[in-house]
């Protein structure tokens, strides 16, 4: 399934915008960057930690980027005759382009890997970052966007995944949207993000060992059964459709935790089917309103798409969303302190199953 309608085009310093159109006969190419902006910076470098067996990206030119800029000077929105933002085109319904400031690039040489010391070696940060924005109005939110526009952003997103899993070296893609200050968020224009990760990320790598041992042990497969009894039991269920389960997962590390899991196990975006798609959105839009309803104020939240990694465990991944809020009350936050920071061992106030029937009863 590819995309229908979509645009690429160049902006001013090289970097690939791309129009994905709604409408049949629109194309966008016609409007040209007039901006004159500087060389894209260097991608960051990777640097392996061997005592802890992580790769971290150090990105020194992200210090600078734009930091929540007033709303006419926003660099997501159209451009107007008075401002030149990242998008050329005075309208547009859906826009992936490449980061200006990205903590990993696909125009480094693959072959430039050092070492610090003999043990701690150092390979560039190849890879791809995006940004997608989901409207063009800047006062929108995604909780707000249509169930039409949620399927063309999911037919973005799977665009995306197919097309960044090819470029060389890169080892997963993860589509993702911080919303809120709270959050750290830089930018208010609603506004998610595409990493194409060189390493397969800490995370991904626990959830592959879990599958393979699992498997291993029983025979069976972790996802599908963990799924099944979640579903049979109900208590941390939220909301479910045809082809998709919301639930708290049963040790929910944050306050407010979600999953939302495909009843058909896939291993990314692309291999979801049409009714998948479209049944996806309304249950989506659903779980955040009840989000947005739990202190009766814009709910602070992190979503991502866990997918399948490219190449080795490709076999033991699987689709799912994972969202989550740090609020845990109406004025408090939970912060990532001694215990969750330090040692990754997290302690959650709020017991999932309570947090569920709260959800639900919204
Ligand atoms: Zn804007």
């Amino acid at each position: 399934m590819t995309f229908k309608n979509r645009t690429a085009i160049r902006l001013s310093d090289g970097r690939e915008l791309i129009y994905f159109n709604e409408e049949p006969h629109t194309h966008r190419a016609e409007y040209p960057d007039t901006r004159h902006l500087p060389t894209p910076p260097p991608a960051s470098q990777l640097r392996y930690d061997p005592l802890v067996d992580e790769w971290v990206a150090v990105a020194a030119h992200r210090q600078t980027r734009t930091f929540l800029p007033p709303s006419d000077a926003c660099p997501l929105c159209p451009s107007t005759p008075s401002f030149a933002s990242e998008i050329p085109a005075p309208d547009y319904d859906v826009v992936v382009f490449e980061n200006q400031f990205p903590s990993f690039s696909d125009r480094i040489k693959p072959d430039e890997i050092t070492s610090l010391t003999d043990l701690v070696p150092v390979r560039p940060g190849i890879g791809r970052c995006e940004v997608i924005c989901f409207t063009s109005d800047h006062n929108g939110s995604f909780g707000k966007l249509s169930p039409s526009r949620v399927r063309t952003v999911v037919d973005v997103l799977a665009d995306r995944t197919l097309e960044m899993s090819q470029i060389t070296g890169v080892a997963q893609v993860f589509p993702f949207e911080n919303r809120g200050v709270e959050i750290g968020v830089t930018l208010h224009h609603p506004h998610g993000q595409i990493y194409a990760y060189p390493t397969v990320p800490p995370r991904t790598q626990q959830m592959l060992r879990a599958a393979d041992r699992y498997r291993t042990r029983t025979g069976g497969d972790l996802y599908t059964d963990v799924l099944a009894a979640e579903r049979a039991s109900g208590v941390r269920v939220v909301a479910s459709n045809e082809h998709w389960t919301a639930y708290v997962p049963a040790a929910s590390r944050w306050p407010y935790e979600v999953q939302l899991a495909p009843h058909r196990k896939v291993p990314d975006l692309p291999a979801l089917s049409d009714e998948e798609r479209d049944a996806f959105g309304p249950l989506y839009l659903d779980v955040l309103r009840r989000f947005d309803a739990l202190f009766g104020k814009p709910m602070p939240y992190i979503s991502g798409w866990h997918q399948a990694v490219v190449g080795e465990g490709r076999e033991l991944g699987y689709l799912h969303l994972q969202l989550f809020s740090i609020r845990r009350a109406a004025d408090k936050l939970k912060f990532l302190a001694g215990s969750e920071s330090a040692m990754g061992a997290f302690i959650n106030d709020i017991v999932p199953e309570k947090a569920a029937e709260t959800l639900r009863s919204l």
